[in-house]
């Protein structure tokens, strides 16, 4: 199944995507439907009223969203200072970071050299604590694309992770969810983005040094998982401020991040000073 969170006429809810129209499955966020469990997937896959005038909005806010740093071998050579790492590396977004699809992605100042990654993330839907790598992913409830949008002047600046990862806007997220089930293999999926339709990166997703049971395994030694949690994958190369010469986000650009058979995730950019 594939879910999204919508507007239409002044009321949000969560709607199957299917044949090209969205379906109202009567919750009114993915928090609940997640919650309601086997029966929330059954009352969503009944769902039968389309919803006129529908806008897509990111598919939920979620609750922590924490994101793979490097990731991918591709992503740690083409950067000079990264070491190949032995074990995952996380830190985290921030909700108030989200968007979804279409909306613009705000540079805050002239100064700020923004940068794009395509990620593909899982949504947590079962509680977890030291999560065994095995059936690990029986803890997925399914899987979107997550922009991680970085500040690069601040990351690099005094490593402020944090900061410089989460100005608004910089984690647009959709353009919706694929149940574990519907997805299948995440092994075999395509990850690339482009730039005013110019491909910057383009990779596999067989090509991570840390698969996803693995990584949800190594967080959860020390943070419980929740329902609703964000979990990131890691982006790989051809990231803008590895280039020669650099590129960053402009405003005026287009940047769309994809992941097979999740969809294409498409942001314009704009000034935000
Ligand atoms: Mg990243």
């Amino acid at each position: 199944m594939r879910l999204v969170a919508f507007e239409a006429g002044g009321r949000t809810g969560v709607g199957v995507r299917h044949d090209g129209a969205i379906l109202d499955t009567g919750f009114a966020d993915l928090h609940d439907l997640i919650a309601a469990g086997q029966a929330g997937l059954e009352r969503a896959e009944a769902a039968t009223e389309e919803v006129a005038g529908a806008r897509v909005l990111a598919p939920l806010r979620p609750g922590k969203i924490l994101c793979s740093g490097v990731n991918y071998a591709s992503h740690a050579d083409e950067n000079p200072n990264a070491v190949m790492p032995t074990e995952p590396f996380f830190f985290s977004k921030l909700p108030s970071a989200v968007i979804g699809p279409g909306e613009p992605i705000r540079i805050p100042r002239p100064t700020t050299l923004t940068d794009y990654e395509v990620e593909l993330a899982m949504v947590i839907g079962k509680r977890g604590y030291r999560i065994p790598e095995e059936g690990a992913l029986d803890h997925v409830f399914g899987w979107t694309i997550l922009h991680d949008v970085s500040a690069r002047d601040v990351q690099f600046k005094d490593s402020q992770i944090t900061l410089g990862k989460n100005p608004d806007t910089f984690a647009p997220i959709g353009p919706e969810i694929v149940t574990n089930d519907e997805l299948g293999d995440w092994s075999t999926l395509r990850v690339s983005s482009t730039l005013n339709g110019d491909v910057m990166q383009d990779s596999a997703t067989s090509e991570m040094l840390f698969p996803p049971p693995r990584l949800l395994a190594f967080l959860s030694e020390l943070i419980t998982l929740e329902p609703g949690d964000v979990v990131t994958t890691g982006s790989p190369a051809g990231v803008g401020c590895f280039r020669d010469p650099p590129v960053y986000l402009q405003p005026g650009d287009t940047v769309t991040v994809s992941v097979d058979r999740i969809g294409d995730l498409t942001n314009p950019v704009e000034a935000g000073w």
